[in-house]
């Protein structure tokens, strides 16, 4: 089939990899002139490893990653809360977000990305759809995979009347190198009423960090804050948060408001699938947004593989919707639970939290690992 991929993003990537590699003749277009990711570091769990299986592509990100086994969270006066172990004899990655999009291009022929292509619209049918770019010639496909975003252009195409969700909280993120982290294993989260920080280990004594703080959309007393801001506000947070602050350089702050979209019916509109973020946008809180994007890719592959074309979507759609709409609500409910800033109820969540047997997190998460392949 010739296969549209709009979005050399993560989902876009993996996806026109793992479907040039079954002989699709797949074009990737993306809009800005070059393929990068904007800094700092993602977590890319057990759940994509396992169903990459033993394609190259999980030995790529295996040699990038450094591995993470437990998630700790702790109050901003460092009182363990909870801790996830995460599933014996998985494997859980961390890396820097810009050698995760290099590991995932390497497998893609330079010649099927098309960057400086931006596109406005497609026509959609039961048989064909064309897709139209800006300042360049339309072009007409067998297939068109949406994966540009979550303000994805495809999805205002198909689904318009989905809208992204702010959730009330907006995130600082930055990368620094030469850090001496208590454990080389562990990601870790302090909650306090001053806002949630989190701290990962990268290989080679790099680490990511973010830090989320409840505020108004685009919320202009925010819109200056850079290091020495963030370094007032948490220096009463435990040494971690104010080592990493100290590392990190006066610029290269990445600061996003949080958003996600209300969970979708149907990933599929003819001849035209969102996969992503343009099909299931989800805060951050999980971690699993870049994971269920290349999840969509490998499973769509499959089911492309296994059956044929209408059931394999239906399938595709069958075994996703459901997933990721169960990964955007409980992400969700972590961030309101995470962001209290009320001392009272943050110390009943508190107490709470450290009454609840550790299992309780980790079942909490067990779905991640259970979603079906094919
Ligand atoms: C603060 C924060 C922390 C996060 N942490 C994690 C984490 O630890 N683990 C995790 O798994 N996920 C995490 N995520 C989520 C993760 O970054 C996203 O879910 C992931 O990047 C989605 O990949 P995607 O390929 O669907 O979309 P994107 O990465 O957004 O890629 C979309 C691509 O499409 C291109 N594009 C957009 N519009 C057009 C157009 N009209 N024409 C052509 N090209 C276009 C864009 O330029 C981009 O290259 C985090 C997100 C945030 C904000």
């Amino acid at each position: 089939m010739k296969i549209a991929v709009v979005g050399a993003g993560i989902g876009g990537l993996t996806a026109a990899a793992l479907l040039s590699e079954e002989g699709h003749e797949v074009k990737v277009f993306e809009k800005e002139p070059e393929i990068k990711e904007l800094g700092s570091g993602i977590g890319i769990g057990d759940n994509v490893l396992s169903k990459l299986g033993n394609h190259d592509l999980a030995k790529g990100l295996k040699n990038a990653g450094q591995v993470v086994n437990r998630m700790q969270i702790l109050s901003d006066q460092a009182q363990p809360l909870s801790t996830v172990e995460l599933k014996k004899n998985s494997v859980n990655l961390t890396l820097k977000r810009q050698s995760l999009i290099d590991v995932i291009a390497s497998y893609v022929p330079d010649s099927d990305i098309y960057t400086g292509h931006k596109v406005v619209k497609i026509d959609n049918s039961d048989m064909k759809v064309t897709v139209h770019f800006q300042g360049q010639e339309s072009e007409t496909f067998d297939l068109c995979l949406g994966a540009d975003g979550i303000h994805s252009v495809i999805r205002e195409n198909v689904a318009p009347k989905c809208k992204v969700n702010y959730q009330g909280y907006t995130v600082f993120r930055g990368m620094v190198e030469d850090v001496q982290l208590e454990e080389a294993h562990v990601a870790r989260e302090y909650w306090g009423a001053k806002g949630r920080v989190g701290i990962v280990p990268l290989l080679n004594n790099q680490a990511y960090w973010f830090i989320s703080i409840n505020a108004k959309e685009k919320d202009e007393a925010l819109s200056e804050y850079g290091k020495p801001h963030l370094q007032a506000r948490f220096n009463h947070y435990p040494d971690d948060v104010r080592q990493i602050l100290d590392k990190q350089g006066e610029t290269g702050i990445l600061h996003h408001d949080m958003y996600d979209l209300k969970p979708l019916d149907s990933f599929v509109y003819g001849r035209t699938i969102l996969i992503g973020d343009a099909a299931h946008a989800t805060t951050p809180n999980m971690g699993q947004g870049a994971g269920q994007a290349m999840e969509d890719a490998i499973v769509l592959v499959n089911c492309l593989r296994h059956y044929d074309f209408n059931e394999s979507l239906k399938r595709f759609n069958q075994i996703r919707v459901k997933h990721t709409a169960k990964v955007i609500k409980r992400s969700r409910k972590i961030g309101k639970i995470a962001q209290h800033t009320n001392p009272l109820v943050i110390r009943i969540r508190n107490m709470i939290a450290k009454a609840l047997p550790n299992s309780y997190g980790t079942r909490q998460t067990k779905f991640l690992y259970k979603s079906k392949a094919k």
